[in-house]
């Protein structure tokens, strides 16, 4: 196996970028100049779809799919269990002679009514409704997939509804989120008196970490292959603590595979930049160059797709739960948030004058308070039972929210605390409007990796959220609430200067006010460590540790009226997303729990009885010798066997109460005595693959 040969690589590459998609170029060559420039408006969000522009767009599409090899397209949409949906349509229908002709209609691509009623609703749909219907999201590109053997079809970013209009997925609350944040950024622009260039853009850049393992290994590991994560198993001597997987050499057989991922991804426009290997052996992470939003998330989950099918090909498994392994760090995805301003500037960045300085600052504390504010909205949307084994475990952010600024910027909002220069009594003064910021420091050695919400220099870094999941909840989150946080304190503002209060003097004041009312959530030391624990339970910030106390917040009060307000979602639908978690987690623990049953019942019992056997018959036969040692393992073998055997009975009364956070509890004693087994089972008889050699490819 192995990639193209060819002396001008970088060409082609450069030549092929996109190509797969129904990009600007792509429309050039199919659509009319007029419905180009319509589309490409639409596409850039600047204006509504014009529906009468649908039926020459799907026309172009399906001729330019049909030349690409795609004989099928699918609304390609993002449900409420956390992946990717598709139903594929051909694009023939008979006619009256009995022809099979290609047509694709304007109607087809708009809209599709898939059966909903097997995907997750939490209560909103009812049997007899059963009908869903996925729309046309024209400002994420249409692409051809291709997947193994040459089938192509032609993917239509899509939302996702019941019958009556209530959200059915994860892409409508972002969009809507979206538009709401970038009209307050126009408010801001306005106030501050900021060029309007272009329409705001909200960025992201998604990190994804995964694990490979051998496709033969993965088989034989019901576990992993069942439940996405290793239920048994002890950590190999050698792991991660010589610290020299992460950027260490890549391993050939894995780099062909990222190689060969790249190129695929390029071929989908996705800006694939980054490789390298992780902290854990096995582990690895892809980085993109970050784009706008919406395409940022569908573009990570595209990426996760070909991750998967493409190790298959190169005899791996990609494994992206967020502990697939315990004891060694698992795999998260860093979500990098920005925002493009109407000044075609990036306004996490301070900025080359005192005024830029001003509204950076004023961008900075409307964040601040939105994350002190919704703090507990933001960890519920990273709340997942994979999750949960992941934060606070050592190896990244714990389960309280908290803000990292670094050493200066820290120190600005010291400044910015004291308040205006006549009444402070500190030593250094922020004067807004006067005083310039200091040059930001951005390289890597300032940046603090316990923070699960970190300033890099020119932007926030959300670090909780899972290798698992979409970006599209969190983000949903972090846009609403910062729209809020700026929707209030641009009213405050505007009043006061209708009150003919001087500009600096009241944006001095609100900023100071508002940095008091939320640097509790500021926190730049270590987020590992003990003392923060009791140090936030001080503060009073929110530390829900699991899945079920974290979700709670999507129907808090509070969390209701800030949707409600903004019209993203409806009471009704966050209590379905609230059910849909809530029962999602459930199933998680209930099919680990089974699974972990049937693997101990029908692998690792009978080879520690056997073993327990083997040994007792090894004491029996050698009754002349002395033998204290063997004794004492024969005991210890057997007692561990019998512990393990009483386990079993627990975890299965325990599986009746159907109380996830017991039966967890009760999973980790049947591991504790098959983990200990395995320790002194004979490798040859041990019926799973080890970690040891699972990590080294
Ligand atoms: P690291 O955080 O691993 O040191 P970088 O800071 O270079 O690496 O970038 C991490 C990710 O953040 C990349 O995907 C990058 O494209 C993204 N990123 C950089 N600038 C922005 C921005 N303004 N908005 C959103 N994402 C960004
Ligand atoms: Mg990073």
């Amino acid at each position: 196996m192995g990639l193209e040969n060819t002396s001008n690589i970088g060409n082609t590459i450069q030549e092929n970028f996109g190509h797969m998609v129904f990009n600007a170029k792509t429309m050039k060559k199919y659509l009319s100049p007029e419905t180009q420039k319509s589309l490409l408006a639409t596409m850039l969000n600047k204006t509504d779809l014009d529906p009468s522009i649908a039926d020459e767009v799907a026309d172009a599409m399906k001729r330019w799919a049909i030349e690409k090899g795609a004989t099928h397209f699918t609304h390609w949409f993002q449900p409420l269990n956390g992946t990717t949906a598709e139903k594929h349509d051909a694009f023939f229908n008979p006619d009256i002679e009995g022809n099979w002709i290609a047509s694709f209609s304007g109607k087809e691509l708009s809209q599709s009514e898939p059966d909903a009623s097997s995907f997750p609703s939490g209560g909103l749909r009812a049997t007899f409704e059963a009908r869903g219907y996925t729309v046309w999201d024209p400002t994420s590109p249409a692409f051809i997939r291709e997947s193994e053997g040459g089938v192509f079809v032609l993917c239509i970013p899509s939302l996702f509804f019941a019958y009556h209009g209530d959200a059915l997925d994860k892409k409508t609350p972002l969009l809507r989120s979206q538009s709401i944040l970038i009209s307050q950024i126009y408010r801001v622009a306005k106030i501050f008196n900021i060029p309007i260039q272009q329409r705001p853009i909200i960025t992201l850049g998604a990190e994804q970490e995964y694990f490979l393992v051998d496709i033969n290994l993965y088989k034989m590991r019901m576990d992993l292959m069942q439940t996405g994560r290793t239920l048994f198993g002890v950590r190999p001597a050698r792991h991660q603590q010589m610290e020299d997987h992460y950027f260490g050499k890549i391993h050939p057989r894995v780099l062909l595979f990222m190689a060969e991922v790249e190129r695929e991804l390029w071929n989908l426009g996705v800006p694939a930049k980054t490789r390298h290997n992780e902290v854990s052996p096995g582990q690895f992470e892809f980085a993109p160059v970050f784009e706008e939003q919406n395409l940022a998330v569908d573009h990570n989950m595209l990426c996760i797709g070909v991750l998967q099918s493409l190790a298959e090909k190169h005899g791996f498994v990609c494994i992206t739960h967020e502990k697939p392994f315990s004891g060694v760090n698992g795999s998260g995805k860093h979500n990098n948030w920005s925002i493009v301003g109407p000044d075609a500037k990036n306004w996490l960045t301070p900025g080359e004058t005192p005024h830029e300085n001003a509204k950076f600052l004023f961008i900075l504390t409307a964040i601040i308070k939105a994350v002190d504010t919704y703090a507990s909205l933001i960890r519920a949307t990273v709340a997942s039972a994979g999750n949960d084994h992941r934060l606070g475990e050592n190896e990244a952010p714990p389960a309280i929210m908290s803000i990292f600024l670094g050493e200066q910027l820290s120190d600005i909002i010291d400044q910015l605390e004291c308040g205006v220069p006549t009444s402070s009594k500190c030593g250094n003064i922020l004067e807004l409007g006067i005083s310039s910021l200091p040059k930001l420091p951005q390289d890597v050695t300032d940046r603090n990796r316990t923070s699960p919400f970190a300033f890099t220099g020119n932007k926030f870094e959300l670090r909780s959220v899972g290798s698992d999941q979409s970006c599209a909840s969190p983000n949903t989150a972090i846009n609403l609430a910062v729209a809020e946080a700026l929707d209030l304190m641009l009213d405050e503002l505007e009043q006061n200067l209708n009150d003919g209060i001087d500009f600096n003097l009241a944006l001095q004041a609100l900023l100071q006010k508002e940095i008091k009312a939320h640097k509790r959530v500021l926190f730049d030391g270590n987020g590992y460590s003990e003392e923060w624990k009791q140090e936030a339970l001080k503060r009073g910030l929110p530390c829900a540790s699991n899945t079920l106390e974290a979700i709670q917040a999507f129907i808090d009060p509070s969390v209701v009226a800030l949707f409600e307000k903004y019209k993203v979602l409806s009471e009704k639908e966050l209590q379905s997303r609230y059910a849909i978690a809530k029962e999602t987690y459930k199933n998680t623990i209930l099919i680990e729990a089974r699974c972990a049953l049937v693997i101990v019942k029908t692998m690792i019992l009978p080879a520690g009885i056997s073993y327990a056997a083997d040994l007792a018959n090894a004491l029996k036969s050698l009754s002349d010798v002395k033998n204290t040692g063997l004794t004492k393992m024969v005991n210890f073998t057997a007692s561990l066997v019998d512990s393990l055997a009483e386990s079993i009975e627990h975890l299965e009364e325990t599986v009746k109460s159907n109380n996830p956070l017991m039966i967890i509890e009760q999973m980790k004693e049947l591991r504790h005595y098959a983990d200990q087994l395995e320790k002194v089972v004979p490798d040859n008889q041990w019926p799973l693959p080890s970690y040891a050699d699972m990590f080294f490819i």
